[in-house]
């Protein structure tokens, strides 16, 4: 019932104009322009929370689209350092080219990425689809090779493939390696990936593992309780934890602007109870911020890949001081 009702809320929303979608979307995309970035994160920084940002926008189809990026991100960390916020950046390789010609895109990347160097930010590539796991990760492990190590990528529990590339990066970058782990967020073919809720939820935790196991920096991204629950336990098996060093005895290095071993990583306007819980029992717990002109393509996407949303969308129509982030 309550899944027919929302699907139904979901297919009307979609219908609506913009200022409608605008406005059932502001708990989720901080706005359009970076000032409203900026804004967001000074309100959030006030619950302890810290941020990375994401320009919203994806996959290009010539390079002269790169630019935007580029210039954008640039703009973001001269904010970051100009309001003093405590954030990083989280950017999509292949809108900075990587499916249009690969040398390139890494070129553009490379460039942004030496430049957050010098301002002592780390830069997150954000995993896209499969057609991109490969060329993300090497990407990574280049730019490592060449001393950039403030960069680290993302991996998704739901690929087969994921245990065996954190195997792999082990092998490339050791104790460097800086990793956010998520379920994924693209339905991937079953030859390739997990497709019921509890084998997902299995293989991400497994990597959690893993990677606490390798050394790791491990962000957990996840709003769903058994990845919570299972992560906080497995930190406390590592004895990683609010005000505990990390003393692991193949821990890296300490990393730019991060605690000890570990974050929690939620999406703006999603659980924020759960992100309060988090930041008051004193975990590092860094929020995604999207904003950009792309800002209604990103809100109908989200509406679609997540149906049960609805029941938001008729809760925020019904109660509007509960729709913020
Ligand atoms: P779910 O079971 O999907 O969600 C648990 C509950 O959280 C849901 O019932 C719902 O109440 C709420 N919820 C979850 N997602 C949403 C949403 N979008 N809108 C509203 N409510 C929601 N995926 C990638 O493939 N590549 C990435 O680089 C990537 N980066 C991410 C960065 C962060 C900080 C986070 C939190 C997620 C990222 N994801 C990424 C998405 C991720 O892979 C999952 O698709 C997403 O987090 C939903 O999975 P979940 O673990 O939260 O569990």
């Amino acid at each position: 019932m309550v899944g027919w009702f929302s699907r139904t809320v979901v297919a009307v929303t979609l219908r609506m104009p913009r200022w409608f979608v605008r406005w059932v979307s502001r708990r989720y995309v901080a706005g359009a322009t970076l000032d409203d970035a900026v804004t967001i994160m000074k309100r959030l920084s006030s619950e302890g929370a810290c941020f990375t940002i994401d320009v919203l926008g994806e996959e290009i189809s010539t390079l002269d689209e790169a630019q935007y990026f580029f210039d954008e991100y640039v703009r973001a960390i001269e904010a970051i350092q100009q309001h003093g916020l405590d954030a990083n950046l989280s950017i999509k390789p292949t809108a900075f080219g990587l499916l249009v010609d690969e040398e390139a895109g890494m070129n553009n990347m490379r460039k942004l990425v030496k430049m957050a160097a010098e301002h002592e930010m780390f830069v997150r590539l954000d995993m896209e689809d499969h057609r991109v796991t490969s060329a993300t990760i090497k990407a990574v492990v280049d730019l490592h090779s060449e001393g950039l190590t403030n960069v680290g990528t993302v991996l998704q529990g739901r690929l087969f493939r994921s245990l065996a590339d954190i195997d792999a990066l082990e092998t490339e970058i050791g104790p460097h390696a800086d990793y956010r782990i998520c379920k994924g967020i693209y339905l991937e073919p079953e030859e390739i990936s997990f497709t019921s809720y509890k084998d997902i939820v299995d293989a991400t935790n497994a990597c959690v593992d893993k990677m606490l196991e390798a050394g790791a920096y491990v962000g957990i991204a996840s709003h769903d309780y058994p990845v919570i629950d299972h992560a906080l336990e497995a930190l406390e098996s590592h004895n990683l934890g609010p005000g505990k060093e990390d003393t692991r005895n193949n821990a890296g290095p300490p990393r730019l602007n991060k605690g000890p071993g570990y974050e929690f990583q939620l999406l703006l306007g999603v659980r924020g109870p759960l992100r309060r819980k988090l930041l008051k029992q004193g975990h590092r717990t860094r929020v995604y911020i999207p904003y950009g002109e792309k800002w209604y393509e990103y809100s109908i996407r989200r509406l679609k890949e997540n149906p049960t949303i609805g029941t938001q969308v008729a809760k925020a129509f019904m109660m509007p001081w509960t729709n913020r982030p």
